[in-house]
């Protein structure tokens, strides 16, 4: 079958072993059909069991009340337990380095309190250039409150000239170029904007060859790619759960901090009455005493309805498994890169994640020239693609091989070729 068909985009959907979890999920509607949603890396659809694990806590409140804290096999109390199994499996963890609490940038600050001490002579941070926006100010603010300049302070890798991202060997020369003065080392899992998928076990083997510490960002990592952070000895990350992970707005974040930390009860940190010793906890007395492991990072009880979400929305990634997920997710992401390499007429865009598949997870990032770039954009939007655009000029697209499809890849290219047939 000749590729580059719709029949053979049928055919890879029909040996997709994955494929059955599509209809496990809602999609947003146009003209009466399933929107083309290429956004799973900025808000994951809505797994339809969700609804149910919502009502189910909201008819334990109706029930039990106060009650419901004690009550039952989810008795709220444990509640962040239950999701512990899952979200260690998912990120390569032990279960007693990993726990769900807060969101994202509250967590980072939570870490960094721990794990960015800057002294005098050691006190910068390296990261990548273009971070994330609140990782940028995460870390220029924490700077700041350990009385640096950001300027001095915090050190961008950034990509060569010419060349769209960022080699592994540059963030390593920097590393060991700043060796002596570097307290953290800190970059995200997958860099939002260009899509590039970081080398975080050899970064965090040379952030430790010089005496640093090697924390991630893995909002864009988390549900997309397989993470071995135990394995790799990282020693901090956290994650958002909204994005590959479903988990519905602002839904809740998790936290690794490695084993070797977890029970350092000398680390600073800022302290909840949730961190504190389970077993003293309704004692309610004076002098915090930390739980081991991530737990101990806890300041507050469980946010039982938006927990829900993600407990059901997590689940389905033990059913589909992660090995699972990122094979299909190579097999797709490469198929759209192959589709799109080959529209006639594309000059004016291009690819600019990259093109090994190491180094990149379910997002492509196409940098668009111009003006041109905006009004194709515009036009997909009206014709029913989700996809983002990110000032100045590019467009993000996220086939997420838990619910998108081969077809609906072609059918995205599709458009675009008929954007290109018809302003041509
Ligand atoms: C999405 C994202 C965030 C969002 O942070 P919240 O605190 O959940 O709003 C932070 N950092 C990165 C790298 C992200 O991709």
């Amino acid at each position: 079958m000749e590729q580059g068909t719709l029949e053979h985009a049928k055919m890879l959907d029909q040996q997709d072993e994955l494929s059955r979890f599509r209809s496990k999920y809602h999609f947003p509607q146009h003209d009466g059909e399933d929107c083309l949603y290429f956004c799973g890396n900025s808000l994951g659809l809505q797994p339809k069991s969700t609804r149910d694990a919502l009502l189910a806590e909201l008819d334990h409140w109706s029930a039990y009340g106060v009650e419901g804290h004690f009550t039952g096999d989810n008795a709220w109390m444990y509640y962040h337990k239950l999701l512990t199994p899952a979200s260690a499996r998912l990120v390569g963890a032990k279960e007693s380095e990993v726990v769900i609490m807060n969101t994202l940038s509250t967590n980072l600050h939570l870490l960094m309190v721990s794990f960015y001490r800057p002294t005098k002579e050691r006190f910068k941070i390296i990261m990548e250039e273009q971070a994330f926006p609140s990782d940028q100010y995460a870390v220029e603010s924490q700077a700041k409150f350990h009385g640096f300049d950001p300027e001095e302070a915090v050190i961008e890798v950034k990509a060569r000239p010419g060349e769209d991202y960022i080699r592994t060997e540059d963030i390593e020369a920097t590393i060991k170029e700043h060796g002596d003065s570097t307290a953290l080392v800190f970059f995200s899992g997958v860099n939002y904007y260009t899509g590039q998928f970081f080398e975080l076990e050899r970064i965090t083997k040379c952030a430790h060859e010089v005496g640093a510490i090697a924390g991630f960002d893995l909002a864009h990592a988390a549900g997309n790619v397989v993470l071995k952070l135990h394995e790799w000895n990282v020693d901090f990350a956290a994650w958002c759960s909204y994005k590959y992970l479903n988990s519905g707005p602002g839904g809740p974040s998790g936290v690794f901090v490695h084993e070797k930390h977890g029970s350092d009860r000398t680390l600073p940190r800022f302290a909840g009455w949730w961190g504190h010793d389970e077993e003293s906890r309704f004692k309610m007395e004076k002098g915090f005493i930390p739980m081991q492991g991530a737990q101990g990072w806890q300041l507050s009880n469980a946010q039982v309805l938006s927990f829900a979400a993600l407990k059901s929305s997590i689940a389905l990634f033990d059913e589909a498994g992660m090995d699972a997920l990122r094979a299909k997710s190579l097999k797709l992401t490469n198929y759209m890169e192959a589709l799109i390499d080959g529209i006639e007429g594309g000059d004016f865009f291009k690819i600019i994640t990259p093109k090994e598949q190491y180094l990149r997870g379910a997002q492509l990032s196409m940098l668009t020239k111009d003006k041109i770039g905006k009004a194709l954009f515009d036009y997909l939007s009206a014709n029913g693609v989700i996809c983002d655009w990110r000032e100045p000029n590019v467009i993000r697209l996220a086939a997420v091989p838990m619910y998108n499809s081969f077809e609906d890849v072609w059918r995205f290219v599709d458009l675009v070729k008929r954007w290109i047939s018809e302003n041509s």
